[in-house]
């Protein structure tokens, strides 16, 4: 594995993974989205995807693992309050953490793969189209 630049995740278990999260299934609902995954402090829950179907798409893991260094860098209270103005100013798709965990995917998944090879884009998890 090349390591690109310093990455304290690359050395963490993967963090606490919550399925059927009531949190992440309002997000879902608010996206309107088939599945969610969400970052909570240092937890990723999930709605309408199994722990199993997120690990299995690196993309998607590499995507969360940002939010959660965002979370570390702003703490629970200024990433959320940023967050949800950004969403209110820009729009989902715009707002700066989503195009920064955008990046990261594309950027990381390889370090998420566990030597397979990467899904096509077809196999991965789509960004909600919500507003
Ligand atoms: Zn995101």
């Amino acid at each position: 594995m090349r390591i690109i630049r310093p990455n304290f995740y690359l050395i963490m278990e993967l963090p606490r993974i919550v399925e059927n999260s009531p949190f992440a299934r309002l997000a879902r609902l608010k996206l309107g989205a088939t599945s969610v995954a969400m970052v909570l402090g240092r937890s990723i829950h999930l709605s309408g995807a199994s722990k199993e179907q997120f690990l299995r798409d690196p993309f998607w893991v590499a995507h969360e693992m940002e939010h959660i260094r965002q979370f570390e860098q702003y703490g629970r209270l200024g990433f959320l309050v940023r967050y949800l103005r950004d969403w209110a100013r820009h729009g989902y798709y715009n707002i700066p953490f989503e195009v920064a965990a955008r990046e990261a995917a594309e950027r990381d998944a390889h370090l998420y793969a566990a030597g397979l090879p990467l899904p096509s884009a077809a196999e991965r998890h789509p960004t909600p189209k919500a507003k």
